[in-house]
């Protein structure tokens, strides 16, 4: 029985139960059970719904917006091409649509006027640190 070897008792990532398992299973048969009624109502809410946003779906399902970010990232979901879900270009963050999410725009506005700032400044050569070129 190889089968029995691979399996381990674990807690159930949800409810917390006691259960034996395959490798990277975190879900009790129940629960899974539960997260496939979830992921069922998500992905015919986006279906439905291809406009929508993290948090409209996440509203209307009930399920939390990291775990239908999670299933869009692991391509269980596919989004349409009018989905305004999507994701930061830097931090990979729900983004509603845009190409940065809030704080990546709030941050770059920031970094970008500071780097204006500090390119303003004459870039002076450092004595001291010149490295010879070989020709
Ligand atoms: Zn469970
Ligand atoms: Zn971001």
């Amino acid at each position: 029985m190889t089968e029995d070897r691979l399996k381990k008792l674990r807690n159930c990532r949800k409810c917390n139960r006691l259960f034996s398992a395959a490798e990277g299973v975190s879900l009790c048969s129940r629960c899974n059970d539960e997260v496939d009624d979830e992921f069922t109502k998500v992905r015919e809410y986006i279906y439905d719904n291809k406009s929508a946003s993290v948090k409209d779906v996440s509203h209307n399902t009930g399920v939390e917006t990291d775990i239908i970010l999670k299933w869009i990232r692991e391509g269980k979901i596919v989004l349409g091409d009018h989905s305004s879900i999507s994701f930061c270009e830097r931090c990979d963050a729900p983004s509603d649509g845009n190409r940065f999410c809030p704080k990546c725009v709030h941050e770059l506005s920031v970094g970008l006027k500071s780097g204006l700032t500090e390119k303003a400044q004459p870039q002076r050569p450092k004595g001291g640190m010149h490295i010879k070129e070989k020709k």
